[in-house]
């Protein structure tokens, strides 16, 4: 690698323009640290730009409940605090029961909750027919788990939110431009190469959504991360609102502040790809237990190959360099879903899909903290499917723990180096 006559310093460089890295920049710049981010591409580009939308704290690992309601106080503000519509609306989230085994899981985990102050009712079948006056009576729903606090915001809009008001903060910003190695000195992290130059930092956070685990090994850090091709569908706006985000058996649905309704179905394909080999033994476990919502596609490497940049979809999905084609087998199962517990969405039309990669770990709960071989290096990664409500809140224990302050929430449980 060259060297570099590079003499800036930085109080700390964030690698990744997701909601992490955005919302870390943000809470940084704002409490007056230098701040510089480096984005691949654009700012929410992978992950942070292409989910559901759904901010919540119901069905969360209970680990991650404490997170999840401080992440929800941060967004009841934040359009305030950024100076910026995020399409936010705070209209409950509901969890359909259709079997006795539902009913169970939702009541174990509402008794948990509980413990923690949240407000997650039990409906019953009455209740949640009179909550949703458009589900199907012959659909089999036998209750609902209800979140009132919970609730949803554009993706894309506010992942470049917390960019644009860090950069009204003084935070720097190198986009369309990739950190190939994170540098270390004598055990500390030091600042970040990109395109042959160092850029040097008293401190450094990995926040890069499905690439953080080949960053990091180098510093013999283990993430058995993996990814999963996941697939969301807008179509033409509703014709009445649909305040609540809902969570059909395998299909989450939110309307968009457009009116259109996105729709997803839990989980995607494996696309084979070098690490999928390295971690295999990690996902054996979920991949027996849910082999329909995590399929393995041993043809990725040839599609990677083949394809051309396919245009973006009539939606605001900021590009990304990724080979991440929507499934249409997903979107058909969405589809038929919806419209079976929801009959006025039987005829919609789809006028975008897209996918993401989501980046996982084995135990679903996210990897955030410090690395106790490598000083002021954090790492913020591995969100499961679940870390677009969470991003203000670990963007603001970011900015806690690089200041030397005790973060406001104990992260204890999502220590990058539980791994070994
Ligand atoms: C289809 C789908 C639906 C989802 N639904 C929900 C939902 O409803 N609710 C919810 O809470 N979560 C949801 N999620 C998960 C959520 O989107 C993620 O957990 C969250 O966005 C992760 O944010 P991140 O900043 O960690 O990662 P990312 O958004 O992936 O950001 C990482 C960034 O790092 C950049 N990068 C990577 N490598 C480098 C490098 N070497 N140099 C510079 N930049 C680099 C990438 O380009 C990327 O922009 C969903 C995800 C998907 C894909």
């Amino acid at each position: 690698m060259k060297s570099t006559n590079n003499t800036e310093h930085w109080d700390v460089i964030i690698v990744g323009g997701g909601i992490m890295g955005c919302s870390a920049a943000f809470y940084a710049a704002r409490a007056g640290l230098r701040v510089l981010l480096f984005e691949r591409d654009t700012a929410g580009s992978a992950q942070s730009g292409r989910n559901l939308g759904f901010v919540r704290q119901q069905g969360r690992d209970v680990r991650e409940v404490p997170l999840a309601m401080a992440a929800i106080r941060l967004w009841q503000d934040l359009e305030q605090d950024l100076g910026r519509d995020l399409g936010w609306l705070q209209g409950g989230n509901i969890a359909l029961a259709t079997s006795g085994a539902d009913m169970e899981t939702q009541e174990a985990w509402q008794k948990d909750a509980q413990g923690y102050g949240l407000d997650t009712q039990l409906l019953g079948k009455a209740e949640t027919h009179a909550t949703l006056p458009g589900l199907a009576p012959e659909a089999g729903v036998m209750g609902a788990m209800f979140t009132a606090s919970d609730g949803r915001a554009e993706p894309a809009r506010a992942t470049r939110a917390f960019l644009e008001a860090a950069i009204d903060h003084g935070a720097e910003v190198i986009a369309g431009q990739l950190v190939s190695k994170l540098d270390t000195t004598a055990g500390r992290a030091t600042g970040v190469w990109s395109a042959g130059r160092l850029y040097r930092a008293k401190a450094v956070i990995c926040a890069a959504g499905a690439k953080s685990a080949a960053l990091l090994r180098p510093l013999g850090l283990t993430l058995p991360q993996e990814v999963i091709r996941a697939t969301v569908a807008k179509t033409e706006p509703l014709k009445a609102a649909f305040e609540h985000c809902v969570s059909c058996p395998m299909t989450g649905m939110r309307q968009a502040a457009d009116g259109s309704l996105h729709l997803s179905v839990a989980g995607g394909e494996y696309d084979v790809r070098p690490d999928s080999l390295r971690y295999a033994s990690w996902y054996m476990k979920v991949r027996k237990e849910q082999p329909d919502a995590s399929r393995i596609n041993y043809l990725s490497p040839l599609r990677a190959l083949l394809s051309r940049t396919a245009p973006p979809p009539l939606a605001d999905i900021p590009p990304t360099r990724d080979c991440v084609p929507p499934n249409p087998a997903r979107i058909d199962q969405a589809l038929t879903e919806a419209a079976r517990f929801f009959p006025a969405f039987a005829n919609l039309r789809v006028r975008a899909s897209w996918a993401g990669y989501i980046d996982t770990l084995p135990d679903m709960i996210p990897a955030i903290g410090t690395v106790s071989k490598t000083g002021g290096l954090l790492v913020a990664t591995g969100f499961s499917g679940h870390g677009f409500g969470l991003g203000p809140m670990v963007g603001s224990i970011l900015a806690q723990v690089i200041q030397g302050q005790q973060p406001d929430i104990d992260i204890g449980h999502f220590s990058p180096e539980r791994f070994g």
